[in-house]
Formats: structure tokens, C-alpha cells, sequence
């Protein structure tokens, strides 16, 4: 019999295993078992020889039976069986299984055997009782290396390992769909060779380049995935829009109050040449909170504007895009106010649209997206994905999503033909092989500096469930920040004014910001709660904010901002803080991004614990903003030594985002990252890790694109087509163009 990938498996296992495999793993074919890799490896030398067993320990041994009685039971109905093994090396050991019928005929004497289980004593004697059992071929266990399986219940590893072993001895080596070019320059195993190496490996470099080999099937797959969609893009460009002399651009960077920073130079040049191109550019910008993204931004719209298109700036929440908006027409001073008096010659106009504008002045603003007259569009990405027509859109700039994609995009090209940029900025720093895959394709700028005359932040972990002392002394740091003329944020997860909720995960509604797949969140389930204790819910903005006004903070200004509130409440609570009529905001994560108050130093951060790290990161980018040094104190009631305080430790230990972003993607387990790429669907992502194989992940980029771009369809290369749709799926790849 001679099977292929494409094999279903009942056809060559038993009716038993093969309906085991499907519903247990979801294993169908040939491809899928043998795609399904050992988990780790057990050598040989690690088997127990029976004379050095101890009592209490899980323990497995080869041995063969020697003898084997069934017998009923004494005092219950049922059967027992005694077993007496013997290893190589002489050791005896006695066995007992309940209830044997269905093992009695495998347990022979003469029988090898694999018995895994834990060590008693009876009476005198050792024994292992109702072990795991796996019966051995002559020979068999000579291996050098027990391959453990993903197993499920009732599926045992031993079980997975004869089937995979059975249809390894049936298939012929598989068509190897990487070429052979790409194979020797990166030394890789062929296919056929490396499937049979991951599961039956004679040595630890065997498996190591078995799995080497594997990984890069998985990586050249979702990379020749991106490559096609690239070369899609470009039948719908966009519009190439070259920097020009004497145009905005040249007069905004003329009037510039600041020297740009290296960074921003170097980034706006990236930029620059991506926006000159008819690719449509799609280029993630991630810079610490204050590195002075905006002034990024609005260098790349200028550019466009120049080229005689318009932009829109896309921001989570209204109260951010009021800011932008805000902060764009104070940067761009007269060059911002044409139709005014004041106006620049060619000055162009900043348009605000949020839900809270009054209808005339909605209407008006609709208006002038559509006739061109207004350059730049700010609003949230709600409002103008779905109302918003363009005369001639060439750039969108989001800030703080990263998901936005291809979809959103072809809805607001509207009337033009052409696919406008995509500008992304982000304070979250995202390991470059996280954009390049799960977030579709980013290509990645760092601003790592930060203008100069930016302060230091003081990160303190006060665990207020240890030292309640601690927590009197925070508020008298709020006061003495007060009393220097600074302003203060007290953050907390929930925005409450409801019964309270169940679980721990913030409920802020302007939670675009959140992201409630984040593994985060959901850790503390590990820490405190399994002990069995009744966490309190956590503290609540409506319920701090008047315990604070009446108790340790009494006496000063506070006011109160979260998502509950209507917009224009919002506005006017962010304007009073801005101006400096408030002295402390007490507020949810709403002000996790952009705002931008310098005179703001101080931040308290309550039940820190139940925040995601690169949330913390950010929230605390709200504080130092200004010439004074800022100071963070994250509020925590989990105990020392649990995971929730390892995380709290970690962002108190650096301000380096990247450091954080790295750390947080070890702390997560980096498959729950590609978790989020396969969306719980069936992929043939299983080694690819974004961590560990960033180097792969880059070099199998350079290949795909070459290979593509020699072959835009891959129709000559059926071979790689089949590996995308295998690695990456149908539905994947077609997840893939929307992410
Ligand atoms: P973020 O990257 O967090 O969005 P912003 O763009 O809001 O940062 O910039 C923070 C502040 O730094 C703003 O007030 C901005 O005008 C200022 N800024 C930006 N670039 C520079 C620079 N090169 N030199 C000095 N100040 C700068
Ligand atoms: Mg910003």
C-alpha cells in the first residue's frame, strides 16, 4: 500500500484511532498526523531502571512481563490482574491493574513493554498501580528517544506515536515544495526526511534541523501569504505623491520652532520615499509616548497635500481626535487656517468630525471632506469609516489601532480609484516580526529617542496589600506634587456607577483601547484567585473619586473623566485639566493615549495588577511630559513572587518600550500572539514562534517577495501554492488580507 499526504486516515488505521485522531484532534489526513510534532522528547537514558525506583515518584520503565495472574477481586466485584515485570537489568517489579479485559490479551508474559505511572510500596515490595501501559515491538525501544505527543483524554501519546509510526512506514517522501536553491543556501533537510526525523530522531541534532526545516515551511508560508497580497495591492496603487519644493511641507518644516530629532528624520525620509511610491504604503511608526509622533504625521499629510490629495487622521476616542485636532492646527499655526484671515497663502484647512458636533456644523463638515475643501480630517475611526465621503483621500494616519486593514481601507477610498497610504503610530512597541504577520504587514519605523528636555519617570510598586502604610504615604505624594503646581492622574480599571461587575478585566466602554484578548488581563487568574479567595471587584472611577475628594484628598481640585461620559463632558473635563483648573483626574484608561497634558507629573495607578503591560507603559507616558520629572506608583494587592507583581516589576524596572514590548511577549507565551492570527481556526502554524525565529521570519520575507515578484501568481510554482494554502489555509489566507 503506498499512501500520500492526502490520505484519509481511516484508510490506513484502524476504524478505532482514526475516529480517535478526528475527534479528538481534529486530525483527518496523513498531512494532519504527520504535521502533528512530538511536544518534546524523553531520551532514552531518562527511563527509570526499576532498581532505582523511589517510592512517590512518576516513573517509566521498559521491562518485559514475566508474569501476569487475573484474579476477581476480594472485597468488590471486578477483576484484578498482577503483573511481575522485570527490566534489563534483573529489577523485579509488581503491577496491578483493575477491571484487565481489555489489556489481558496485551499483557503477555514475554511481553516488552513501556509502564508509566507512580511508584508505591506494598507491603515489602514496589509497585506501580494501574500504570500507563504501551506495548513495545521487538527491537522497538532500542530508540534512542521517547517522543511525547500532544495528547488528548483517552488519546495517550503512546497511542499517536504507533499510528504516526504506522503511516511513516507507509508514505512515500512527499514532493518537497521548497526549492531546492532556497533548501541548500539555508542547509534545510529535505521534507520527506525531516517528517520522519521530528517524530522518530536517532540523535538531538536530528530533531533540532528537522524542526529548523519545519519552521521555515511555516514561515515561507505565511511570508509568500503577504507577498501575494502585496503584489495585489498593487492593481489597486496609490497615488504617488513625491515630495515637492516651495509646497506646505517646506514652509511647515521652514516655521518649525524645533530641530527635528534624528529620528523623526529619518523616519519622516522613510516615509517620504514610501508616499512618492504607488505602493500603497503601509508603515507602522512606534515611538515611546512623547518621542513626537504627531509632528511625523503631519509632515507625511503635508506631503500629500502637497501632491494635491487630502489626508484623514484617525484617533480611538473623541476626546483624542478634539486633541489632535487641537495640536495639529497649533503646529501648523496660519498654515492651518485657510478661509481665516490670518490664513497662509496656501494654507490648508484641519476638520474635526465627532459625534458630539452639532448637526450644521456635521453637515458642513461632511461637506468639505467631499468637496476637497477640508486638507485634513480628524476624527474617530468609527465616524469616518462610516460616513465620511473624500474627494481624493491619499494618506490615512491611525493612531493606535493596528488592526486597521486592508477592508477598512477600500471603504474609505470612496470615488478614487486609488488605494490612499496607511500611516500607523503606536507608543505599544510590537516586535517587527508581530507587524510583519498578525497585524498584516507593516513595515516598521522606531523613533527610539525622545526630544531632548523630556524627564525621567520614577516607576514605584506599592503593594498596598502588604504595607498599608504605603498608601498614605502615595496620597501625600499626590499633595506635595499639587503643592509644586503639577497635576496629578489617579487611574482605575473600572469606570463602576453599576453593580459590581464579576471577574477582574477593566470595563472602560472607550475601550477600543482595551484589547480583551489580551492574555494579560486574564493572568491574575493564575495568582491570587485559585486559592480559592473572593477577589474584591476592582476599584471603580465613581467610587474613588468622591472617597478621595472627602478623604486623603480632600481640598484639592479633582474632576472626573471616563468613557461613560458624553463627549462634550469629556471635552470640557479634558479642557479644565489642560488649563490647569483641575489638580487631580481621576479617570479610566481614556487617557492611556495621547493626552498630552506637560504640566501633569504625577500618576497613581490603582489595582495596577489588573492592566496589561504595554498598557501600563503607556498609561504612565501620560506623566513627565513636561520639564519636571514624573512619577509613577503602581498600587497593587498581589502578593510578592506571584506573575501579576512580575509584570508590575517589570515595567517599574525599565521605561525602554522595546525592552517592555519584549518582555511582555515572554511573559505571554508567544503562541498566544499567533493565537490571535489563527482566530481559533484550524492553521498550519505550529512551530513558527514570533519570538524565537525572527531571523527566519525575515530572511523567508526576502524569498517570498523574490519568488513572487518572479511569479505573481505562484501559478508556476504549484508546489508553494499548495504550501500556503496548508500552512496558512484558505480561510487563514483570506483573514490574513483583512487583518
Ligand atoms: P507622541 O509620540 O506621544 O504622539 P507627540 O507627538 O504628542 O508625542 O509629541 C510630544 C510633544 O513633543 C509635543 O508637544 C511636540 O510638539 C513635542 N515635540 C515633537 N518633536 C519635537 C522635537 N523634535 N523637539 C522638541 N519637541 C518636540
Ligand atoms: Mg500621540
Amino acid at each position: 500500500m503506498s499512501i500520500d499526504l492526502g490520505t484519509r486516515l481511516p484508510d490506513v488505521l484502524g476504524k478505532r484511532s482514526a475516529d480517535a485522531l478526528a475527534n479528538k484532534l481534529d486530525l483527518h489526513t496523513v498531512g494532519d498526523l504527520v504535521r502533528h510534532y512530538p511536544r518534546r522528547y524523553v531520551p532514552r537514558g531518562a527511563l527509570t531502571p526499576i532498581a532505582e525506583l523511589t517510592v512517590g515518584e512518576h516513573a517509566t520503565v521498559v521491562a518485559r512481563v514475566e508474569k501476569a495472574t487475573v484474579r476477581p477481586m476480594r472485597n468488590r466485584p471486578g477483576r484484578l490482574m498482577n503483573v511481575v515485570l522485570r527490566d534489563d537489568r534483573g529489577g523485579r517489579l509488581s503491577c496491578t491493574f483493575f477491571n484487565p479485559h481489555k489489556l489481558a490479551h496485551l499483557i503477555t508474559p514475554g511481553r516488552r513493554a513501556l509502564f508509566a505511572g507512580k511508584v508505591s510500596r506494598f507491603r515489602t515490595e514496589l509497585q506501580l498501580t494501574h500504570p500507563e501501559f504501551d506495548p513495545l515491538e521487538e527491537g522497538e525501544d532500542i530508540r534512542p528517544f521517547v517522543s511525547v505527543y500532544p495528547a488528548a483524554e483517552k488519546l495517550g501519546s503512546a497511542v499517536i506515536a504507533r499510528c504516526v509510526r504506522h503511516v511513516l512506514d507507509l508514505l512515500d517522501d512527499p514532493a518537497d515544495p521548497l526549492p531546492g536553491y532556497l533548501r541548500r543556501a539555508e542547509r534545510l533537510p529535505e521534507l520527506g526526511r525531516a517528517l520522519r526525523r521530528i517524530h522518530l530522531p536517532e540523535t538531538e541534532a536530528e530533531y533540532r534541523a528537522a524542526r529548523a526545516r519545519l519552521v521555515w515551511d511555516e514561515a515561507l508560508g505565511v511570508q509568500l501569504a503577504l507577498a501575494l497580497r502585496r503584489q495585489q495591492s498593487l492593481e489597486r496603487p496609490a497615488a504617488a505623491c513625491p515630495a515637492t519644493s516651495g509646497g506646505l511641507l517646506d514652509e511647515f518644516d521652514a516655521a518649525l520652532p524645533f530641530p527635528l530629532t534624528e529620528g523623526q528624520q529619518q523616519v519622516g525620509a522613510e516615509i517620504a520615499a514610501d508616499l512618492a511610491r504607488e505602493l500603497p504604503m503601509n508603515r507602522l511608526v512606534q515611538g515611546d509616548v512623547g518621542a513626537g509622533k504627531t509632528v511625523v504625521a503631519l509632515r507625511a499629510m503635508l506631503q500629500v497635500l502637497d501632491g494635491g490629495r487630502q489626508a484623514a487622521m484617525l484617533a480611538p476616542t473623541e476626546v483624542l481626535a478634539a486633541q489632535h485636532a487641537r495640536s495639529l492646527r497649533a503646529l501648523l499655526g496660519p498654515l492651518g487656517r485657510a478661509g481665516e484671515l490670518d490664513s497662509a497663502e496656501q494654507a490648508t484647512r484641519v476638520t474635526l468630525l465627532t459625534g458630539s458636533l452639532s448637526t450644521t456644523a456635521r453637515r458642513q463638515a461632511l461637506l468639505d471632506a467631499r468637496s476637497g475643501a477640508a486638507g485634513i480630517v480628524v476624527g474617530t475611526h468609527a465616524l469616518i469609516q462610516d460616513q465620511v465621503e473624500f474627494a481624493d483621500l491619499g494618506l490615512v494616519v491611525v493612531d493606535e489601532q493596528h488592526r486597521f486593514g486592508v477592508e477598512q481601507r477600500d471603504v474609505l477610498r470612496g470615488r478614487g480609484e486609488r488605494t490612499p497610504h496607511l500611516l500607523v503610530m503606536t507608543a505599544t512597541p510590537i516586535p517587527r516580526t508581530v507587524a510583519m504577520t498578525v497585524y498584516g504587514d507593516l513595515e516598521v519605523s522606531a523613533l527610539r529617542e525622545l526630544p531632548r528636555g523630556r524627564s525621567p519617570i520614577g516607576t514605584t510598586v506599592v503593594p498596598a496589600g502588604e504595607k498599608p502604610a504605603w498608601l498614605q504615604r502615595v496620597w501625600q505624594r499626590i499633595h506635595e506634587e499639587v503643592a509644586a503646581g503639577h497635576q496629578v492622574f489617579v487611574v482605575c480599571p473600572r469606570v463602576g456607577g453599576d453593580a459590581a461587575r464579576k471577574g477582574g478585566a477593566p470595563d472602560d466602554e472607550d475601550a477600543e483601547l482595551i484589547d480583551l484578548t489580551d492574555p494579560d488581563l486574564g493572568a491574575d487568574a493564575d495568582d491570587g484567585a485559585d486559592d480559592g479567595a473572593v477577589r474584591r471587584p476592582p476599584h471603580a472611577v465613581l467610587d474613588v473619586a468622591p472617597g478621595l475628594a472627602e478623604g486623603p484628598l480632600a481640598g484639592l481640585r479633582l474632576g472626573v473623566l471616563h468613557g461613560k461620559l458624553p463627549p462634550e463632558d469629556k471635552d470640557t473635563v479634558m479642557r479644565s485639566f489642560d488649563a490647569g483648573e483641575l489638580d487631580v483626574l481621576v479617570a479610566t484608561t481614556v487617557i492611556e493615549v495621547g493626552v498630552d497634558v506637560p504640566n501633569a507629573t504625577g500618576m497613581v495607578i490603582l489595582d495596577a495588577d489588573r492592566f496589561g503591560l504595554s498598557q501600563l507603559h503607556q498609561l504612565r507616558g501620560r506623566v513627565g511630559r513636561g520639564s519636571a520629572p514624573g512619577v509613577c506608583l503602581l498600587v497593587t494587592d498581589a502578593p510578592a513572587g506571584t506573575r501579576a507583581r512580575e509584570r508590575l516589576d517589570a515595567v517599574a524596572s525599565t521605561t525602554d518600550g522595546f525592552e517592555l514590548a519584549r518582555l511582555d511577549l515572554e511573559l505571554r507565551r508567544e503562541g498566544d500572539v499567533l493565537g490571535a492570527m489563527q482566530a481559533g481556526r484550524r492553521s498550519g502554524l505550529r512551530l513558527l514562534s514570533l519570538l524565537h525565529h525572527e531571523e527566519i521570519i525575515s530572511t523567508a520575507r526576502g524569498y517570498a517577495s523574490d519568488i513572487v515578484a518572479q511569479d505573481p501568481g505562484l501559478a508556476g510554482h504549484p508546489d508553494l501554492r499548495g504550501l500556503v494554502d496548508e500552512i496558512v489555509g484558505e480561510s487563514q489566507a483570506e483573514y490574513l488580507s483583512k487583518v
